[in-house]
């Protein structure tokens, strides 16, 4: 039964067997059950699993979010700032030379 062509068993098995490796060897999801100790699931991309946020590109930006107000402390103008102090900065730097 094991040689019919028709019936790969075993090379399903070895499939089964890889596929199986290959999950126990994935990064596993670091998050803190009710038990208190890490979640131990596969984790994703962002290191948490499926029901740990793995699936979540994180809360919507800007206007989509529900507390946005004015856009003073978002990413980009506070990068506008960052980048506006270092050319002041140098400015500076050259006057007093
Ligand atoms: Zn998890």
């Amino acid at each position: 039964m094991l040689d019919n062509p028709m019936h790969p068993r075993e090379q399903r098995r070895e499939q089964r067997q890889e596929a199986l490796e290959q999950a126990m060897n994935s990064v596993r999801c670091g998050a803190k059950t009710r038990q208190g100790r890490a979640c131990q699931s596969p984790a994703m991309k962002n290191g948490r699993c499926r029901m740990h946020g793995g699936k979540s590109s994180g809360a919507p930006l800007g206007g989509a979010h529900g507390k946005f107000k004015h856009g003073l402390y978002t990413k980009t103008s506070l990068k506008f700032y960052e980048d506006m102090k270092k050319v002041l900065t140098e400015t500076f730097t050259l006057i007093n030379r």
